[in-house]
């Protein structure tokens, strides 16, 4: 009999959990809010509604295995489910979740496991009283100044970079956050050279598995691009083997179970640091549906029910551009895939300025890097057009 998996959420990375669950022969149930939210149109069963501690604990009661699209779900949510003992359904783990479940929460563990990371400044090591005590609190931070919602903050919502003078600056933001009671913390800005991500996947039996170290660009902190050299020598293969590392000792510490991602930033002066955990399949993983052998939301069902991990080989060039709402966007309306570029439309009905809407992805060899770039960013361009038009 098939397992009765249920997957929390109902965005696109939900949608692409179900097609690639629906490939091993497995049939979840989405927990959707809006019939219309991307996952429903490619799930057998749907149970729609506000999430409530009650209306999660029937579901974790009607299967037997819970897992999610992101990592927001609250204790709250979760209370009745832990009440009732069956916590332990939910995989990714609670227990692994706990240690890392908001940014500043990773951040104290990234500091305490000695992984090189962005220097921090925690609240109470700051005084904002006035510009001097400030100026006083950030006198070794010379690169520049980046404020962070320490929770519920994605897509560079809730990361705001100063120059390090910008004190009158910096003092206005800490106080209309503390007045909010958002949490936030303080980093030093990174003059970074290149962002990396790794994607990779852990079993509840220990076999871990990863996919080519990538460069990805953003826009507005919004990821847009995804580059991937298939076979990383030189420079990337050195980053790459220092990025598995740390995501092996870090699914360890926590005893991970299932896909995650780890951004890194590069700069030549600092090396590699580490700036975020997502615990759950990620968008710098959506070339691994087209470039790769196993995909990384296949590897995450393989990864929860312990089953062999699917290999990782992966072309020797691919590239991933995310197609974003702009402010000038109207209609929401796919994209046609040409020869290389194939487009994934999530079916999302309304368009925002930074909405991610779907994505492109071409792969191929190294030598057509610069070709394959070109066609997708046709695709994305003249999407871009005709959405505003
Ligand atoms: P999010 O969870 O919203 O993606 P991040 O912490 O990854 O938040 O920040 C979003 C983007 O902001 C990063 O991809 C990077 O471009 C920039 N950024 C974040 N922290 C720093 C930093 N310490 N130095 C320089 N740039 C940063």
């Amino acid at each position: 009999m098939k397992t009765r998996i249920a997957i929390l959420g109902a965005g696109q990375l939900a949608k692409y959990l179900v097609l690639a669950a629906k490939k091993l022969g497995l049939s979840p149930t989405v927990i959707a809010t809006f019939s219309f939210d991307p996952a429903c149109e490619v799930s057998d069963e749907v149970r729609l509604g506000e999430w409530t501690p009650d209306s999660l604990l029937q579901v974790f009661q009607d299967h037997e295995i819970v897992t999610f699209e992101n990592e927001w779900i609250s204790e709250h949510l979760l209370s009745k489910v832990k009440a009732a003992g069956l916590i332990n359904k939910l995989l990714p783990s609670f227990e692994s979740m706990k240690k890392v479940r908001t940014k500043w929460d990773q951040k104290q563990f990234f500091i305490g496991q000695n992984y090189a990371t962005a220097k921090t400044l925690a609240p109470s090591e700051i005084n904002f009283s006035t510009i001097s005590a400030l100026q006083k609190s950030l006198q070794t931070f010379t690169q520049g100044i980046v404020i962070k919602e320490s929770e519920l903050a994605y897509d560079g919502k809730g990361v705001f970079v100063f120059e390090s003078q910008d004190t009158e600056k910096i003092k206005t933001k800490l106080e209309s956050l503390t007045q909010q009671n958002i949490p936030w913390y303080l980093e030093e800005k990174v003059l970074f050279k290149q962002e990396l991500a790794l994607v990779f996947s852990r079993s509840k039996n220990g076999e871990f598995a990863h996919f080519p170290l990538v460069e990805f660009q953003s826009e507005k902190g919004i990821c847009s691009m995804v580059l991937v050299q298939g076979e990383n020598s030189g420079v990337m293969a050195e980053l790459e083997n220092k990025a598995v590392i740390i995501a092996k000792d870090l699914c360890e510490k926590i005893e991970w179970c299932g896909t995650a991602a780890l951004e890194f930033f590069y700069s030549e002066q600092q090396g590699l640091l580490i700036n975020e955990f997502a615990p759950r399949v990620h968008n710098s993983g959506h070339f691994t549906l087209t470039a790769s052998e196993s995909s990384q939301f296949e590897n995450h069902f393989r990864a929860i029910l312990n089953l062999p991990l699917g290999r990782c080989t992966t072309a020797s060039f691919a590239v991933m551009k995310n197609l974003l709402g702009s402010k000038d966007s109207k209609v929401a309306q796919a994209p046609k895939s040409t020869t290389h570029a194939e487009v994934f439309w999530y079916g999302k009905r309304e368009i925002r300025e930074g909405r991610k809407m779907g994505h492109v992805t071409a792969h191929g060899s190294i030598q057509c890097r610069d070709n394959l770039i070109e066609e997708v960013t046709q695709v994305v361009r003249k999407w871009q057009i005709k959405s505003s038009e």
